[in-house]
């Protein structure tokens, strides 16, 4: 269940309104107190009142009896009835006194103030009379509305009766009220008086209330306000709506700046962060995830628009190669070199909006489209003439520290909406154009086209597909054994790596190996081949009549050969697998050798410190000449098959393949023959003095296990 939420503005208005009602409660309970207090002082001051005026009545009743009786005691005991009369009227006409009786001892009433006596004679037969009759002294009675005062009248110790006063309690009533009446008004005043303080009090407390929930406003919820929303708004990532500019010195003015600096120092932050995910770091060019953003916008506006787009996805050509032997420092400047001359070819294209991104390593990528205004060129001509500045400028020599360098680029193009609508298919179809480009001798360009599709795309899935075979299990190495030609006896083997495609199934090493070789993962590969075969090797036993334990032959390819790693590999080789130097022999194309002589032959001369076996693969498909093996000091060399296939056929093989032997042997150079697969071959290389055989009629490449087995 969701609670109402409730903000801090309405929450600090409820509280108020709450103390605002407690404070009316409080101050009506009050008075109502006062209001029960005053009713009970009232009441109070009645009775004390009443009971004063009773007790005033009393005695001066008393006094005004017991003098009537005095005065009565010698009438009464002459029975002078009519000085009685003239006592009891004149007791009579005081105005408060209602009745005047004197009686006898019997009780009998003898006068009454009145002139014709009409009560003489009779008995006084009210509830009071046995009481007054009884009492020895004056005695006073408070009825409802008369005070009831007697008196005994005696002549020394006879009783002769007595008199009976009745006095109205009117007037003192009236008085008793009209002294509560004037009570009740001062009282009435004062609370009229009360009450405009009270309401004052309240009206005060009130605004008090309003005064404290405009300041808690004021001061405290409005910036609240204002720095929740600054808050939200960077959290949203907008830092540049202003936030009000704040005077105030106190901790809330100090917040409000701190905010304020926090969201500049974000907002330079969130810039550097931009910059730097956004542009390459070398050249200072947009990068790869800026121009995918960039291409995506533009397809977006133009999709449906009618206009055209041209993507070139251009490589260095051999740009490795300057890496490997310059160093990457070098290959940074040269990269340095390369931007500002794409950027100058860009700046020569009129009439065209051109944005230019590296994307790592030596791609670079630039889309074009004609500038807004500029209609007189086609985007396919302007793309054209882009093409052509970049590959002119690029294939000028370079100068770095002194030295010329020469490199050349390789341009591929893909046009939107002809070749692609989307930003992906529009990069995979540029860099498929590349690879044509590359395909085509490099250092040119090349408009995408399907047809380009199949092979390249092939190509390029190997790729992919080869990218982590090894450690996914799907390489591995057969072993074919190789023979000394004199007696046949096994003396050693050639490691060929096998890729079993999880899909495609086999693949043939001469497929893949050229596809690992261009993307340059040979040099992982090659690496783990080496380490590999050696650890086989080491275990192998002594086959029967060698006399000594086998060798392994391991191909290496010109990219190994040039990655400078290759002498480490071998020393990490042989020590992780504990074989000796000798047993290993490495293959290498005697067109890698050639293609960097220099290197090479340095190379070449350290491997054979180490005791390491050095042969020339498929010798004499290359350019070299026998003259060649003079400079390059190797240890063997291995007739390319292709001559061999024909021995039996064309003699100049024949002839061509027995100088071969007798030149190597002269040098002091081992001869193997590769690819023998009849017999009349084997006889005649026997002939001719050839050292070592290899070839299907010899033994096909066999497994680790089945090569172990025919070892033993
Ligand atoms: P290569 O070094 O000249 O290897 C000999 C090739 O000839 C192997 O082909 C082998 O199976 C084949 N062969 C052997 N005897 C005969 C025969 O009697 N008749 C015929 N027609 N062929 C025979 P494979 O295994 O297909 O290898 C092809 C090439 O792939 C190799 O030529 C080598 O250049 C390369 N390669 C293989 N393994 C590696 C490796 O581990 N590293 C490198 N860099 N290259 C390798
Ligand atoms: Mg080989
Ligand atoms: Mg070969």
């Amino acid at each position: 269940m969701m609670r109402p939420r409730l903000n801090l503005q309405s929450r600090f208005q409820v509280v108020i309104l709450g103390v605002l009602v407690l404070v009316l409660v409080v101050t009506a309970l009050l008075w109502q107190r006062l209001q029960m207090i005053q009713g009970e002082v009232i009441d109070i001051t009645g009775k004390s009142t009443h009971g004063l005026l009773a007790e005033q009545l009393r005695s001066s009743g008393e006094a005004q009896a017991s003098q009537l009786a005095d005065a009565l005691a010698n009438p009464l005991y002459y029975f002078d009835l009519d000085a009685v009369g003239i006592l009891a009227r004149g007791a009579l006409r005081a105005s408060d006194v209602e009745y005047v009786l004197v009686y006898d001892a019997q009780g009998r009433i003898l006068h009454d103030g009145s002139g014709d006596i009409a009560a003489y004679g009779k008995p006084m037969n009210d509830a009071l009379a046995p009481e007054i009759m009884a009492a020895a002294a004056p005695h006073a009675r408070l009825l409802a509305n008369v005070l009831d005062v007697s008196a005994p009248i005696r002549i020394g110790e006879e009783s002769l009766g007595g008199v009976r006063i009745g006095y109205g309690l009117d007037r003192t009533n009236h008085a008793e009220a009209r002294s509560l009446a004037a009570l009740r008004a001062s009282f009435d005043e004062v609370n009229q008086r009360s009450r405009l303080w009270l309401l004052l009090l309240c009206a005060v407390l009130a605004s008090m209330a309003l005064f404290g929930a405009m300041l808690l406003q004021r001061l405290l919820l409005r910036p609240l306000k204002i720095l929740g929303e600054a808050v939200r708004q960077t959290e949203a990532g907008d830092f540049l709506s202003p936030i009000p500019e704040s005077r105030r010195s106190d901790e809330i003015g100090e917040l409000i700046r701190s905010v304020g600096r926090m969201r500049q120092s974000l907002a330079r932050h969130d810039r550097d962060i931009r910059r730097v995910a956004y542009s390459d770091a070398l050249t200072g060019m947009a990068n790869r995830l800026a121009f995918r953003e960039a291409l995506e916008g533009r397809l977006r506006a133009l999709q449906g628009v009618g206009q055209q787009l041209a993507l070139l996805f251009a490589d260095l050509d051999d740009f490795k190669r300057i890496n490997d032997t310059l160093g990457h420092e070098a290959g940074d400047e040269v990269l340095q070199q390369v931007a500002q001359r794409i950027e100058s070819a860009v700046l020569s294209i009129a009439g065209a909006d051109i944005l230019v991104a590296r994307f790592g390593g030596d791609e670079f990528v630039l889309l074009l489209q004609q500038a807004e205004g500029g209609l007189g060129t086609s985007v396919h001509e302007l793309a054209i003439q882009l093409a052509e500045g970049l590959v002119r400028t690029l294939s000028e020599p370079m100068l770095l520290h002194g030295r010329q360098v020469l490199l050349g680029v390789s341009v591929g193009v893909a046009q939107f909406p002809d070749d692609a609508a989307t930003a992906s298919s529009l990069l995979k179809n540029g860099d498929i154009a590349m690879y044509q480009a590359k395909m085509a001798g490099k250092n040119c360009y090349r408009f995408y086209s399907r047809t380009m599709d199949q092979a390249i795309e092939r190509r390029m899935r190997m790729e992919h597909d080869l990218r982590g075979a090894w450690e996914r299990g799907e390489l591995s190495l057969a072993y074919q054994p190789i023979y000394r030609t004199r007696d046949r006896v096994l003396v050693g083997a050639e490691s060929l790596l096998r890729w079993h495609h999880p899909v495609d199934g086999a693949i043939a090493p001469s497929l893949f190996i050229d596809v690992a070789e261009q993307c340059g993962l040979i040099e992982q590969i090659g690496a783990q081949v080496l380490l590999h075969a050696c650890l086989e090797a080491s275990s192998w036993p002594v086959p029967e009549g060698a006399g000594e334990p086998p060798f392994i032959s391991v191909n290496v390819s010109a990219r190994q050969l040039r990655s400078g790693d290759l002498i480490q590999q071998v020393v990490d080789a042989l020590e992780q697998s504990g074989l000796a130097a000798e047993r290993l022999h490495l293959e290498l194309t005697e067109t890698a050798v050639i293609s960097d002589e220099l290197h090479a032959t340095e190379l070449l001369g350290r491997l054979r410190q180490l005791g390491v076996r050095v042969w020339l693969d498929d010798f004499g498909t290359g350019f070299s000449s026998l003259s060649h093996l003079r400079r390059v000091q190797v240890d063997g060399l291995k007739i390319d098959r292709s001559f061999i296939s024909d021995l039996l056929r064309d003699p100049d093989d024949l002839v061509l393949t027995s100088a071969i032997i007798a030149m190597a042997h002269s040098m002091g150079v081992t001869v193997v023959a590769e690819g023998v697969e009849r017999e009349g071959q084997y006889e005649l290389l026997r002939e001719r003095d050839c050292d070592l055989v290899q070839g299907y009629w010899l033994g096909h490449p066999l497994e680790p296990q089945q090569f172990v087995d025919l070892l033993r």
